[in-house]
């Protein structure tokens, strides 16, 4: 068996493999896709001590980096289940099973996607989902937020420092967020909240210069001339593979404590897939050290 085996190749699971692997330790890694959110990202300007990297560019890095060392990298393979035998069994999809005594779970997880034209045309040439990420792109610029949760309304506070303007655009009658977060937005002179708008498309020509939206009232459609689109209906965490395996929270997000130990002695966790709270790349290679140490630490004990 393996000693430590880490599912998920993002930030988080190669920064856990690089840990593992410098312990002397039997390591693997599966993964669907290595390099994870990264893969799909363009500008990167928040790695701390790299002013300025590519999605592409910083994934090659990582799995230059994992390959220097003694890892079994299992790279497009998904996994289907876990289950605790003897030692952790890790069945994949196409019917592998693989054997290890410690867990590392680090899948990650998935920006919600509204699905209307544009959308994926322009990711990334004005369509955003991470305010901390590109809202420094668009400053002195007009914006919209596509959502009135909380997250909606966290991310249009955020922006509204940076950026000219702010819509929010919300579905339902009124906003979905904490009273607090509604009285902050609505304080704010450059943030206008529209409800009941159903958004239809986004548009541009090589980037965003407005979008689409269908007033649900009057069935009127309205379009507005802006260079961003944030999209903020939620972030779904790859977890339900594992079922009730381990312990989740009410958005499916694995519960770890500081270590990264889940309620399974032995499970381990980092990154976007667990209930830590900011999810960055920054936070989550954090987090894949600390989930390897804590497991190491439990290997050493058991
Ligand atoms: P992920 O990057 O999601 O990686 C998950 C890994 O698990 C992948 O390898 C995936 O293939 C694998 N996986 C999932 N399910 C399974 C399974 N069942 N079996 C096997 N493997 C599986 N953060 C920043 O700090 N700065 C930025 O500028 C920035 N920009 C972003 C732009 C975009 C468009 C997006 C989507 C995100 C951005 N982020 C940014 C956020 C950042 O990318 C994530 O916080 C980070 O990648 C999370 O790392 P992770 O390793 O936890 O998960």
């Amino acid at each position: 068996p393996y000693d430590m085996l880490i599912v998920g190749g993002g930030p988080a699971g190669a920064s856990a493999a690089i840990y593992a692997a410098r312990k002397g330790i039997r390591t693997g890694i599966v993964a669907d896709r290595f390099g994870g959110q990264v893969a799909d990202t363009k500008g990167i300007e928040n790695f701390v001590a790299t002013k300025y990297t590519e999605g592409p560019q910083l994934t090659a890095s990582l799995e230059e980096h994992v390959r220097d060392y003694d890892v079994d990298i299992l790279d497009s393979m998904l996994a289907d289940s876990l289950e605790k035998k003897d030692d952790f069994e890790l069945k994949l999809e196409n019917g592998a099973a693989l054997q290890s005594k410690t867990i590392v779970l680090s899948t990650g997880a998935s920006w919600k996607t509204i699905g209307i034209p544009g959308e994926a045309e322009f990711t990334n040439k004005g369509v955003a989902y991470c305010p901390h990420c590109d809202g420094p792109m668009f400053e002195g610029k007009d914006v919209a937020v596509i959502g009135g949760g909380n997250s909606g309304i966290e991310a249009a506070i955020d922006l509204a420092g940076i950026v000219k303007h702010v819509t929010i655009l919300e579905f339902l009658p009124e906003l979905n967020a904490d009273s607090v977060l509604q009285e902050r937005v609505h304080s704010l002179s450059n943030v206008t909240v529209i409800t009941n708008a159903r958004t239809s498309e986004i548009y541009g020509e090589s980037k965003v210069q407005g979008l689409s939206y269908v007033d649900r009232e009057s069935d009127e459609e309205r379009s507005i001339e802006l260079a961003g689109v944030f999209v903020q209906i939620g972030l779904d965490p790859n977890t339900a593979w594992l079922e009730d395996t381990v312990e989740k929270n009410k958005f499916g997000e694995i519960v770890t404590d500081k270590t990264g130990a889940t309620d399974v002695p032995g499970v381990f966790a980092a990154g976007d897939c667990t209930d830590m709270p900011y999810k960055q790349i920054i936070t989550s290679m954090g987090s894949g050290a600390s989930a390897a140490l804590g497991a190491f630490d439990y290997l050493i004990r058991n």
